[in-house]
């Protein structure tokens, strides 16, 4: 693969359309400019929310009490939970994990719908870790010209002294990325000293490797790639936006016909464009926005902030290039004015969808409940008739207390009159009044026979519900199971 210098303008409408073409064009390499603007700063501190709440979450400490881990956030595949502040998700609620996701991708959509991909330029991590590696680069090597000149400098003791710190200090925020992932399944300061000292396993060194390796090739070597060739998103996004999207947008009607500022001319005839490259030369992509919405464009807002500058030191109106619509774009050409449409079917749609799923999420929160009962008929056999004719059967109650106390629940039977239920014990069947003792943050798992007169029965299958009461709180449980008769078969 060839490799050249990106010119700040010309070359890169032909890349573009290589890529459209289907094809693989030969990588260019990007010396994105520094820039500042309100885009930039927002970049900037959304960097820092993003990091540090990445890197700092495993820290946060959470009391739970004694024996259980104190992590804040954590993945605990020793006791099978997921801790997240004061909610603890158990393996049986793992469908709110999909939930969650479900709510991600909605909100994804809907904001794609009013602003484009604003995901990918702001809060996508490949753009963060990007972002970061490339203030590091300029850092240590200076800005798009002096890297240009390292580059394109012979080795030397100066240049390979500056690479090797670039390389060095990228692959310590490698490997903290790698150390801060595998501190979500474990607890972060045992792993820590673990890493450090050589006594993790074999997977704790294996996942750190791996996110290290992938934070340092991703963020430092591949950076553009993986957004043109590597992400699917930049194609379904496609499918999300609209004529009404609000997105990076180079204002033709005003910009063009462009040209370079010759001193002394005036600018009638002409467009306030003046080709100066800023807008590509800011860019990570190497995208000139000039050419129109591309693949390429992951939405940064850069290039407005780059242009904004231009138009100020050539006493032009800001916002040559700006957040604006396809429709608008027609709009302009037309002579006519701009509308902006925000809330529009599509929006409205996602609104709802988001909307309706994150209500579902907050009742489950609000109503989850901390026991779980489950009932286990007998299957060999079905049913008992005893000498006096009555019937019985044989079931397996399952108690899953979520609490961190002993519970003790009061047992009843509820849908068929008369019936007789007695637990299995070490003495035998044990008569009423019933109670069950469940373990703090356990499962009991309790055997008992109910007993039915004949008559009582409406059929082979009867429903039937145990009804479970918590005797220091009140709180009633049920499961619902069936009561089976004479006829009586597996389906
Ligand atoms: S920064 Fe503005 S003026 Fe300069 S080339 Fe880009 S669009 Fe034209
Ligand atoms: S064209 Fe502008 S918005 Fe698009 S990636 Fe480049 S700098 Fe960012």
């Amino acid at each position: 693969m060839s490799e050249g210098v990106l010119p700040a303008r010309h070359e890169v409408r032909l890349r573009t359309d290589q890529r459209h073409a289907g094809g693989y064009a030969p990588r260019m390499r990007i010396y994105p400019k520094r820039v500042r603007g309100p885009f930039r700063r927002i970049k900037w501190v959304l960097l820092a929310a993003l990091l540090g709440l990445y890197y700092l979450l495993p820290w946060l400490r959470w009391d739970r009490g004694p024996g259980v881990p104190d992590q804040a956030v954590l993945v605990d595949f020793l006791t099978r939970r997921i801790y997240v502040f004061g909610i603890e998700i158990w393996p049986d609620e793992i469908y709110v994990l999909a939930g969650l996701l479900i709510l991600a991708a909605l909100v994804l959509f809907w904001v794609t719908a009013l602003f484009g991909r604003v995901w990918c330029g702001f809060f996508c991590p490949q753009t963060v870790w990007t972002d970061l590696y490339m203030a590091v680069e300029r850092l240590v090597e200076g800005d798009r010209a002096e890297r240009i000149r390292l580059d394109k400098s012979p080795w030397t003791a100066h240049k390979f002294a500056k690479k090797a710190v670039k390389h060095l200090l990228w692959l310590l925020i490698a490997a903290a990325t790698g150390g801060a992932w595998i501190m979500y399944f474990n607890d972060a300061p045992t792993v820590t000293a673990a890493i450090l000292t050589g006594a993790a396993s074999v997977t704790q060194y294996f996942f750190f490797g791996l996110f290290t390796a992938t934070t340092y090739l991703l963020a430092g070597i591949a950076r553009e790639q993986v957004c043109i060739y590597m992400c699917p998103w930049p194609r379904i996004q496609g499918a999300l936006v609209d004529q009404d999207t609000l997105a990076v947008t180079y204002e033709r009607v005003r910009g063009e016909p462009r040209g370079p500022l010759r001193k002394g001319a005036g600018w009638d005839g002409r467009g306030d464009c003046i080709d100066c490259g800023q807008c590509v030369a800011v860019c990570p992509m190497g995208v000139d926005i000039r050419d129109g919405f591309q693949l390429g464009c992951i939405g940064c807002a850069l290039c407005i902030d780059a242009c904004n500058q231009v138009m100020d030191r050539i006493g032009r109106p800001r916002w040559l290039i700006a957040y604006d619509s396809e429709r608008n774009l027609a709009l302009r050409a037309a002579g006519k004015r701009p509308v902006y449409r925000l809330m529009r079917p599509r929006t409205w749609l996602y609104a709802a969808a988001t909307l309706a799923v994150a209500a579902g999420l907050a009742g489950w929160l609000l109503l989850r409940s901390d026991a779980e009962i489950n009932v286990l008929h007998d299957r060999n056999p079905l049913y008992v008739t005893l000498s006096d004719g009555s019937i019985r059967n044989g079931y397996t109650l399952k108690i899953l207390n979520k609490t961190r106390t002993q519970r003790r629940f009061a047992l009843e039977l509820a849908g068929i009159e008369g019936a007789d239920v007695r637990l299995a014990g070490p003495g035998g069947l044990r008569e009423g009044p019933l109670w069950l003792e469940a373990p703090p943050d356990g499962v009991a798992s309790q055997r008992l026979f109910v007993t039915v007169p004949p008559e009582r029965l409406r059929g082979e299958r009867t429903d039937l519900r145990f009804l479970l009461t918590d005797l220091a709180t009140g709180r009633r449980f049920e499961a619902a199971t069936v009561f089976r008769g004479p006829g009586s078969r597996l389906p």
